[in-house]
């Protein structure tokens, strides 16, 4: 279960969250990661040294080191104390112009460095209007993962139509394209297609958690709104 902080809170805001919100998770049996801004990672990493809550970044570049104005290595993310990347999120790719290709070296650069990547896919509503989900989301698969058969790869389905509007997408239409997404890596991994983790990501909240949970390809979710929220260690908690 991940949480998706995007640009919000500040170092001292950090702190605060997780002073009130560590006490109430119980990570038993359940891998828990969040995943602040750049600058409150150290904040978040301390604050969760002792507990089994996980720190990720929201993007990496792919390169060393060098002139690259703005951006943070991996290399930097692990000296920091992170253990989690998300890469490819659909924000970075409508506002960053992040490609499948981009995606692909990040991605590799990631496992290469020891980070658990998490690649993030998934189609607009007029694609899926259209029809195209299936299309879309295997293209964006196969571009943003080739070359690359990894047990630790993490992919997250997030429907854009899904993100941050409140709709949710039913367990029955996250469900389905995770599936897919199972039998795309598959083809992809092999035999890793079955140990690579799947979540679903769109507007999930602690009363929709227990049913996308439910599903046989959901292996957990990717959380931004209720993240940021009290809602979260309900979503974390759920039974
Ligand atoms: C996200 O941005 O990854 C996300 C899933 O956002 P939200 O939960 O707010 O829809």
């Amino acid at each position: 279960i991940a949480g998706n902080w995007k640009m919000n809170k500040t170092c001292q805001q950090t702190r605060q969250y997780f002073e009130e919100m560590l006490p109430g998770i119980d990570c038993e049996g359940r891998d828990v990661v969040i995943c602040p801004t750049y600058l409150s990672l150290k904040d978040a990493v301390e604050a969760t040294a002792k507990t089994n809550v996980k720190i990720g970044a929201q993007n990496m570049h792919y390169e060393e080191s060098g002139a690259f104005t703005g951006e943070v290595s991996a290399e930097m993310l692990k000296e920091a104390g992170v253990q989690f990347v998300i890469i490819g999120h659909s924000e970075r790719r409508t506002y960053y112009a992040e490609t499948n290709e981009s995606v692909n070296k990040k991605v590799k650069k990631a496992l290469l460095s020891e980070l658990t990547p998490i690649v993030c896919v998934g189609e607009n509503l007029d694609q899926r209007q259209k029809g195209e989900t299936f299309d879309f989301v295997r293209e964006q698969i196969e571009k943003s993962l080739e070359g690359i058969n990894d047990e630790r790869l993490v992919v997250a389905y997030e429907p854009i139509w899904a993100i941050g509007t409140g709709v949710t997408a039913t367990s029955e239409q996250a469900e389905e394209v995770c599936e897919f997404i199972r039998g795309v890596l598959g083809e992809k991994c092999k035999e890793n297609s079955e140990k690579i983790r799947i979540l679903y990501g769109g507007s999930v909240n602690a009363s929709n958690i227990k049913e996308l949970m439910s599903c046989k390809d959901i292996d957990g979710v990717l959380v931004g709104g209720a993240s940021l929220k009290s809602d979260f260690v309900k979503i974390v908690n759920y039974e």
